[in-house]
């Protein structure tokens, strides 16, 4: 807060107002009419870059870096008069909603709307609009600045948006084409709607998982907006979306929050039927799932809202539609600039009412549960303590002692026993509804019928043991882990450590990057008088003393990582295996390829890849679909196929050497979809469940009204539920879990038991559905199937995971489930070395 004091003071310095009618419209600076052409990210920020020079109404920060290096910005829009106190608005704003402490000043109240724009990088209309709406703001519109100030980020995903634009002029008619056909309007895979990593970041800001969205919350949560608006687009035939939004909506939304959403979308109406624009509200697009840019802001207060255009990739300049008119850019640039505008226009007739609702929000003494308490290992504390940083959500340790209350691993009200480890969240707190929507057990749903998943409960995404209190429990200040300060013993047989967490995972990666040789047990044993679990790492001076510096190195990766190193004397086992045992296993640095392109899911494909680069910092390559040979192959000890479908990369030759490279020792990881590919085909024990056929319904003829069918279909599905699986956690890929584990189940997948193979973690007779929404015939569908598994052929195997661990890298504890399949499953038969 203080840098942001005097960054502001830096600014006045340099603050020269100039008069306004002087100032160049877009069209002007850029050299075309908006809507003619796409505008490159660069030029955008040049255009904001001008108007803050040149106008006294708006300010222009770079809040970060995207991964391809663009800058991410945003413009302060306001009376000269506000704009000179702005840190007073934004201090009393928060200090008035109690989100910071001390006595508030209303005489400086101001409505506070942020405007996002093209989040959905090909979703391309929105940037456009972005730079006439700033410009009618501080022109035509002037007036309403005295009330208001508004926030501009012309450009959430620069990096997507070049992925298109840049596309989009390189195969672009002229002039333009409006046939389907025509190149401009079929958009290469993976398309510009991703960031870099191809990521969605309309699915991101409470996972904060990528760099544009962890740079954005700081900003964020440092104005908390009164109004939130995430402009996207939709199918070229639809008509425009605004609020209000459909059912359901989550339990913690206020009725003042769906009353002025009502309110702003009826002045939205206005102005459409006066053009003759149709629109269409009330529909499509809920407010539940927490990570969106509209419900994630309506959990902290606001009043967030989606508004949809036509458009997206497959529209260009201009598209004809299968309503037979032609669809322009120019006409959607207008609808965005006009909900925008209309936007400020209620906010700035209302502060009134907008600040004393927001106060409101922030009491939070009406929740059911007062204090989360969760209990882990210090690694998954750490990991859910930096998620709750990114949204300045407050934590505290406990004292030793039990508290009762809804325990999440026993699905039923029983005692947790705490000691000063157990971290506490209490609700009790500005955040207190954020806090509630994410670690609620179980979230109301209002209606089945919605647009994503269903349950994120983050006790059962971070594995973390957990009760959900009624009574406030109140704790102390947490400290930050005492740095681990291991010493090098050359004088030993060398080092073990324990393996139950990501942060293990990551030390493993470096130390086989610098090429230190690493071993993992297949079986507990006991060294130096200390017990280890199956996992657990050894580093032996035999199998690196050709390294120079080993001792050091290691420690100093150790000690980088804050690892436990326990240093054995001997390789001699007081129990169990000796170091030389068969059961203390070589880690091959194994070669990994990843499939991409054509086939493949651009999500699960971008998930791998940013988990590999960003998370375990672990190298992976990269390989087209098409590219696909054996002399690939022969370069690869593991191969992943993403979420896909490959019947048409996988002929008979291709699954031919496929097949023959995995006997001869390579292994293929299969994640969601592309298990699709191997059931059932010829040499493959795996095999698909597929839902029996309803016999009342099909066999007779179906009787359900075609107005029901809708719901009827529901029963079928399975939208992101928490299943609590059983796992066999003897077998490599699960070293490090306990006997269960909840699993994020994204669909009615399903496929049978093994009987030659492992079944790692697996569903018995009676699914147990912790969370979420999943259809009563899907249920029965999943009964007795497994949800990660094992098939070995010859001397390598096939790895199944028909659940995602890597969904939107949020489902922390199941990380490890990959990486063990990565390192540990199968590997002695790489015979590289
Ligand atoms: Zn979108």
């Amino acid at each position: 807060m203080k840098n942001l004091s005097v960054l502001f003071a830096v600014f006045l310095l340099s603050f020269q107002p100039v008069f306004t009618q002087e100032l160049q419209s877009p069209q002007d600076f850029l050299g075309y009419e908006i809507g003619t052409r796409f505008t490159r990210n660069a030029d955008v920020v040049k255009y904001f870059e001008y108007v803050a020079n040149k106008s006294g109404l708006v300010q222009y920060h770079t809040y970060g870096k995207t991964n391809e290096f663009r800058p991410l910005t945003y413009a302060m829009i306001s009376s000269e008069e506000n704009l000179k106190n702005l840190e007073e608005i934004r201090i009393d704003h928060l200090k008035n909603a109690g989100i910071i402490s001390g006595p508030a000043d209303s005489s400086t109240d101001k409505a506070i709307v942020w405007l996002s724009y093209n989040v959905h990088g090909n979703e391309a209309s929105s940037t456009e609009a972005a730079m006439q709406t700033l410009y009618e703001l501080i022109t035509s519109k002037k007036e309403w600045l005295k009330n208001t100030v508004v926030i501009i980020d012309p450009c959430l995903n620069p990096d997507g948006r070049d992925r298109y634009v840049n596309w989009y002029n390189q195969v672009k008619a002229e002039p333009y084409n409006t046939s389907h056909m025509a190149t401009e309007h079929n958009e290469p895979w993976p398309g510009g709607r991703p960031n870099h990593y191809l990521f969605d970041l309309n699915r991101d800001w409470a996972w904060a998982t990528q760099v544009e969205t962890r740079q954005r919350l700081k900003v964020y949560n440092s104005w908390m907006p009164h109004i939130h608006v995430d402009f996207h687009e939709q199918q070229i035939n639809e008509p425009y979306y605004f609020a209000p939004a459909a059912e359901p909506f989550h339990e913690v939304i206020t009725p003042f929050q769906r009353e002025f959403q009502t309110e702003i979308g009826k002045n939205h109406a206005k102005y459409f039927d006066e053009q003759g624009w149709l629109f269409f509200t009330k529909e499509s697009f809920d407010l539940l799932y927490p990570s969106y840019g509209d419900t994630y802001p309506v959990y902290m207060g606001a009043i967030g809202m989606t508004y949809e255009q036509a458009g997206g990739g497959v529209a260009g300049l201009g598209i004809e539609t299968g309503e037979g008119y032609e669809l322009t850019l120019t006409d959607r640039v207008a609808h965005h600039k006009t909900t925008g505008l209309s936007t400020v226009e209620v906010a700035a007739k209302n502060i009134e009412k907008l600040t004393s609702e927001f106060k409101k929000f922030f009491q939070n003494n009406k929740l059911l549960y007062k204090s989360y308490a969760l209990n882990g290992s210090p690694d998954k504390i750490a990991a859910l303590k930096k998620l709750l940083d990114f949204h300045d959500i407050s934590y505290s340790k406990a004292a030793s002692g039990k508290i009762k209350g809804f325990n999440y691993t026993q699905n039923k009200t029983a005692d947790l026993n705490t000691t000063e480890n157990t971290l506490i969240v209490n609700t009790a707190q500005p955040k207190g509804k954020m806090v509630k929507v994410l670690f609620e057990p179980s979230t109301k749903l209002t209606d089945s019928l919605t647009y994503d998943i269903t349950a994120w409960s983050l006790p059962y995404a971070y594995g973390l043991e957990a009760v959900a209190s009624t009574r406030a429990i109140s704790g102390s200040e947490t400290t930050s882990p005492k740095p681990v300060i291991n010493t090098a013993t050359p004088a030993g047989a060398g080092y073990i450590t324990k393996w139950d967490s990501m942060q293990d995972a990551r030390f493993l990666a470096e130390m086989l990057n610098e090429g230190i040789k690493v071993r993992f047990s297949e079986i507990p044993f006991e060294n130096s008088n200390q017990k280890f679990k199956s996992g657990s790492l050894v580093i032996t001076k035999s199998d690196n003393r050709k390294l120079e510096n080993f001792d050091s190195k290691l420690i100093e990766i150790a000690n980088k990582y804050n690892r436990q190193l326990t240093a054995a004397a001997s390789s001699f086992a007081t129990s169990g295996p000796d170091f030389g045992s068969s059961e203390i296993k070589i880690i091959n640095k194994a070669r990994i390829g990843v499939l991409r392109g054509e086939g493949t899911s651009s999500l699960n494909y971008g998930e791998i890849w940013h988990f590999f680069e960003q998370e375990l910092k672990y190298p992976v390559t990269s390989i087209n679909t098409g590219d696909l040979d054996n002399k690939v192959l022969s370069g690869l000890d593991v191969l992943i196929f993403p979420s896909g479908n490959y019947d048409s990369i996988l002929n008979d030759q291709k699954m031919k050497e496929l097949k023959s490279w995995v006997k001869s020792g390579g292994k293929v990881i299969a994640i969601d979809n592309a298990l699709g590919s191997f059931a059932g085909k010829e040499g493959f024990e795996l095999k698909e469940n597929k839902p029996a056929a309803k016999k009342d319904s099909t066999e007779k003829g179906n009787l359900i009204p075609y107005k029901l069918r809708e719901r009827e279909s529901i029963k079928n599905l399975i939208t992101g539920s928490i299943i609590k699986t059983k796992v066999d956690n003897t077998h490599p890929m699960a070293f490090g879990y306990g006997d269960t584990y909840f699993s994020l189940k994204l669909s009615n997948d399903s496929f049978s038991l093994l009987n030659d193979g492992y079944n790692v973690v697996y569903l018995k007779e009676n699914p147990e559905i912790i969370s979420g929404f999943a259809g009563s015939d899907a249920v029965k569908n999943i009964k007795n199937s497994m949800i990660f598994g094992e098939e070995e052929m010859g001397k390598g195997s096939f790895i199944y995971l028909v659940d995602n661990p890597l969904f939107r890298n949020f489902w922390e504890n199941g990380k490890l489930f990959f990486v063990n399949s990565i390192f540990f499953v199968n590997n002695e038969d790489l015979n590289r070395y």
